[in-house]
């Protein structure tokens, strides 16, 4: 039996219309295939979903947010089903919880590290097409559990790895992975094929159209990812191996985050285990520290210390902080108004100057840099926000990624 895994994003499922041309795409491949459809909520009903728990409680249970934010799922793989039935189609929709799909880890961010085959398998050898929720399952405790936002993308990969598929498609709103997002520079271009380590630092650093997590999963089981529109008919992009992949360019993308803040602790005491006692209390409470950049005072006894974190935790991280006895400082200050701009791509590896050049190219827009971080095949910069679009722009261009 040869099985190819469809994801559908909200976009590609928020109308009955377009769940009808969804329809369409699935029965495509039921000719050659034994397919298996994953489906995400209809596009804006997880963000009502957040909406409501917010009004009820900023403390809002975490199991309970679970329940609550899968429900859409539901809707939308019963809406997909029914329209296969009613084309003569033998389908079915199946919640995370009746496959089961088993997940470790804290409610809102866990994994996916089991799928019981059997049920699945029987239907598909019966000739059905299953319809099942993505971007949840069920924990050792039976409760229902969500695997971060955009987690659908993760849970095809993941029915792709279990079910040994020979095709994951991601259909999306656009028609592939782009050089930057297409809908904020139209010069950008379609990457025919980028490298799984490259995908992974994209859609950490703000590429939305796949969630990091799903390509840490393919990565690690070599599951092959195409991501195409449901749209068009176009080609898209495929995210595989750094083997297979023949590209002349030094960078592949360029992204901007649009929900980063940056902290800075001025005149704080320079000794020993300083930036531990800082960071220490962050860490225990979850709190993910991005970019971190410290200067020394001249006559070495004070220092500033600036990092970044996500904006939504800005006032756990204001109260930590300032509830912490083990260090002293002259005064905190915050800024929402930044965002940070990375250039990535594994030719930079092997070619000289690339920092250089990106620093050149925004200090000639007069782009001033707040604070800089790189590994091996990107270099972030965290810039005010009003300027991110120049940024990109002229990154692009520099780059040669117009042509
Ligand atoms: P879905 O609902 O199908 O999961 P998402 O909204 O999560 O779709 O992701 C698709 C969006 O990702 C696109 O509409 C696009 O604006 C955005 N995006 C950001 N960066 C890129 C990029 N480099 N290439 C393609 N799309 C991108
Ligand atoms: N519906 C969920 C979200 O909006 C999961 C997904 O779209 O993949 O985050
Ligand atoms: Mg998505």
């Amino acid at each position: 039996m040869k099985i190819i895994v469809l994801k559908f994003g909200g976009t590609s499922v928020g109308t009955t219309d377009r769940i009808k041309k969804v329809a369409k795409i699935i029965a495509k491949y039921k000719k050659k295939y034994a397919v298996i459809v994953l489906s995400s909520a209809m596009s804006g009903v997880t963000n009502n979903l957040i909406k409501l728990s917010k009004k009820i409680s900023k403390n809002f249970s975490d199991a309970e947010y679970d329940v609550l934010v899968s429900s859409g799922e539901q809707m939308s793989c019963s809406l997909i089903s029914a329209e296969l039935i009613d084309k003569g189609f033998n389908s079915r929709s199946w919640i995370s919880w009746q496959v089961p799909i088993i997940t470790e880890g804290k409610y809102k961010y866990s994994r996916i590290n089991k799928i019981n085959k059997s049920q699945i398998i029987r239907y598909l050898k019966k000739g059905g097409i299953p319809i099942i929720t993505g971007f949840q399952g069920i924990n050792n405790n039976n409760r229902i559990t969500t695997i971060g936002r955009g987690g659908t993308d993760a849970s095809a990969i993941m029915f792709a790895k279990f079910f040994n598929a020979e095709k994951c498609i991601i259909y999306t709103d656009v028609d592939g992975v782009y050089s930057t997002d297409p809908n904020k520079l139209k010069s950008a271009k379609k990457i025919k094929a980028i490298s799984y380590e490259e995908m992974l630092e994209m859609a950490s650093l703000g590429a939305k159209v796949m969630q990091p997590h799903s390509i840490q999963d393919a990565r690690l089981n070599r599951v092959d990812i195409e991501v195409k529109s449901s749209f068009t008919n176009n080609k898209g992009t495929l995210i595989t191996k750094r083997k297979n992949i023949i590209n002349n360019k030094i960078i592949t993308g360029i992204t901007s985050t649009s929900n980063d803040s940056k902290v800075t602790l001025l005149g704080v005491r320079d000794k020993p285990g300083i930036a531990a006692s800082i960071f220490k209390p962050l860490s225990e409470n979850s709190i993910n520290v991005d970019m971190v950049v410290q200067n020394i005072s001249a006559d070495g006894k004070e220092t500033d210390l600036t990092f970044t974190i996500k904006s939504e935790e800005l006032g756990k991280t204001k109260k930590i902080i300032l509830q912490n006895n083990k260090i002293n400082f002259r005064d905190l200050i915050f800024d929402k108004n930044v965002s940070k701009v990375s250039i990535i791509g594994v030719g930079m590896i092997t070619t000289p100057g690339v920092t250089y050049r990106m620093f050149q190219t925004l200090a000639k827009e007069k782009i001033n840099i707040l604070v800089i971080s790189t590994s091996e095949i990107k270099i972030s910069v965290l810039i005010n926000k009003k300027n991110v679009n120049k940024a990109i722009k002229s990154l692009h261009k520099e780059f040669k990624l117009n042509n």
